[in-house]
């Protein structure tokens, strides 16, 4: 007999105690005895009320299977979630409570708890009044004194709002991250046709849609799609993808033009139709979510570039906010690289025809390069250059201790040549005579040069004397050879002759080619003063 101490004056609380007050009231043992039965009775009986108070009150279902997969127990939330009561319920089999598919899918775990296993799992499942729930079940099996499974209690969970929670939390991670790649091509390639792909791609795989296009307006009065990414089912023949409607761009303007993304979940019975809808079920699609493609204009309007449009054709879809958010966002990227587009476009036609102008510029210049080289008349090198390439030969020479040769020769009785033929026809045979000594030196360092009036000069590098005078030698007599009648006396005919001087050093280093010049206008002289038409060698 237990004897639980408990305050003076409470009311006995005979779920927890068993302290009859028989024992004040000197009662017989016998009744004391009953009245003590009849108590722990009572307070059975209301520990079991409560405890169905308590699980009936769960927001989960409770239940109890015998081993002959019999109902022994429902709770309340079971029976609402069935829509059975628990009296319709009491000896009725699972299967024909939950139905034979559901219970095919369940006795896999059914087995294991009889087989003595505490099962959990998760799975989504339709209930006759709750709907589609996602649970977590837990199966404890229940044992008799033996050891053996009577039977199994059954908890079941309804985690469908954390699941959503979840599923909202990865479309939000997955629709960030297909956003970060298009972000990201944006940023790396100015390649608008790789934007463009990826963008069709991401979204198609993001939403899950049968096609996704990119529609550009070409014309005020229409357009078409320059990139397509489509299933396999839901093809795009290339004739379909131009599209031609009178004032079409303006029409799509009313609905477009503040960047609001329209969505169609019936093409076929659309009360608004949209300014593309005909070409769309044309193209056999069933819904769409279209976004505009905006491009900023200078005067702060927004002109309208294209569409970024996601379709399905193979069943009709209601749209959810987050892939408006999405497909928005994406229509936003591609504004950004288009006008990128736009921008480098220029800037390469612009560097297209700087680069020409410098080619132009740089042929100008080699041109009056070559010009401020050569003689005006006999287009050969003129003394400018002559005085340069002396001064250059002679520094290069003295470096390696070569010989340097210079020819000067002087065309014989020129004056005579005007007085008889005339001016003109001096300059004709000036030339003649340039050209002629051009074709006689060979090396690409040798230069022939016209000196002054009828006076000219070779400088040969890297050449001896003997090398110098075997040149002029072959230089007086090609010339002579030329027969130019220069006049005529009583006695005899003259012909176009020149006098030739040599001269040749090694230069000292740090030294001017002066006393070069100097020897060989001394041997021309010398010529002159011997007869003309002769060759005299510098000392
Ligand atoms: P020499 O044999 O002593 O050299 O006699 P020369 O008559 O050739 O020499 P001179 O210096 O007396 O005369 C040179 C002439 O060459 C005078 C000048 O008018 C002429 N001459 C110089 N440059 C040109 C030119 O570019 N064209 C023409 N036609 N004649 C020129
Ligand atoms: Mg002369
Ligand atoms: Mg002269």
């Amino acid at each position: 007999m237990a004897k639980v101490p408990r305050g003076k004056g409470q009311s006995p609380r005979f779920w927890n105690e068993i302290t009859p007050e028989s024992s004040e009231l000197h009662l017989s043992p016998t009744a004391w005895r009953h009245e003590e039965t009849v108590n722990r009775q009572i307070q059975v009986y209301a520990q079991l009320h409560l405890l169905q108070q308590i699980v009936d009150s769960m927001p989960a279902c409770v239940s109890y299977v015998d081993k002959n997969l019999c109902y022994q127990y429902v709770n309340a939330t079971y029976q609402e979630w069935f829509g059975i009561k628990s009296e319709d319920l009491y000896g009725r089999s699972v299967e024909t409570i939950i139905g034979t598919a559901a219970y095919e899918k369940a006795k896999p775990n059914i087995d294991r708890v009889l087989a003595g296993e505490k099962v959990i799992y998760e799975a989504t499942l339709h209930y006759a009044l709750a709907g589609k729930r996602h649970v977590q079940g837990t199966l404890v099996p229940d044992y008799d004194i033996e050891g053996a499974v009577k039977g199994y209690f059954a908890l079941v969970q309804d985690l469908s709002a954390r699941k959503e929670a979840e599923l909202a939390l990865q479309r939000k991670v997955e629709q960030d991250h297909t956003l970060w790649q298009i972000t990201q091509r944006v940023r790396q390639t100015l390649d608008l046709q790789e934007i463009l792909a990826t963008a069709t791609e991401e979204v198609q795989r993001y939403l899950h849609v049968d096609r996704t296009l990119i529609f550009q307006f070409i014309s005020g009065d229409g357009g078409e799609v320059i990139q397509v990414t489509a299933q396999a089912d839901c093809p795009m023949a290339v004739d379909t993808h131009q599209w031609q409607e009178q004032g079409l761009r303006s029409t799509c303007y009313q609905y477009y033009s503040q960047g609001t993304v329209s969505t169609v979940a019936d093409l076929a019975c659309q009360d608004a139709d949209l300014c593309l809808s005909p070409w769309m079920r044309a193209i056999a699609a069933k819904s769409a979510i279209i976004a505009p493609v905006l491009q900023a204009q200078d005067e702060g309007e927004n002109r309208l570039w294209g569409f970024l449009i996601a379709q399905t054709c193979n069943d009709y879809r209601q749209w959810s906010t987050g892939e408006v958010e999405l497909l928005e966002q994406v229509a936003d990227q591609l504004a950004i690289a288009v006008q990128q587009a736009n921008l480098l476009a220029s800037l390469q036609c612009q560097a297209e025809r700087l680069a020409e102008t410098n080619h132009a510029l740089e042929r100008a210049n080699q041109r009056l390069n070559e010009l401020s080289r050569q003689d005006a008349l006999t287009k050969i090198a003129n003394r400018r250059h002559f005085d340069a390439v002396l001064r250059q030969e002679w520094k290069r020479m003295s470096r390696s201790q070569l010989p340097l040769s210079l020819i000067m020769f002087d065309v014989d009785h020129f004056k005579q040549f005007n007085d008889h033929h005339g001016h003109p026809a001096g300059d004709i045979c000036l030339t003649t005579v340039a050209q002629t000594s051009q074709q006689v030196v060979n090396r690409p360092t040798d230069l022939v040069a016209r000196y002054g009036g009828e006076e000219f000069a070779v400088v040969l590098p890297h050449t001896d004397l003997a090398g110098a005078l075997t040149i002029a030698e072959t230089l007086r007599h090609s010339i002579c050879a030329l027969n130019i009648v220069n006049f005529e006396t009583a006695t005899e005919t003259v012909y176009v002759t020149v006098s030739v001087g040599v001269a040749c050093q090694i230069p000292a280093v740090g030294t001017s080619p002066q006393r070069l010049i100097d020897s060989a206008d001394q041997a021309l002289y010398q010529a002159k003063q011997t007869g003309r038409n002769r060759v005299v060698c510098g000392e």
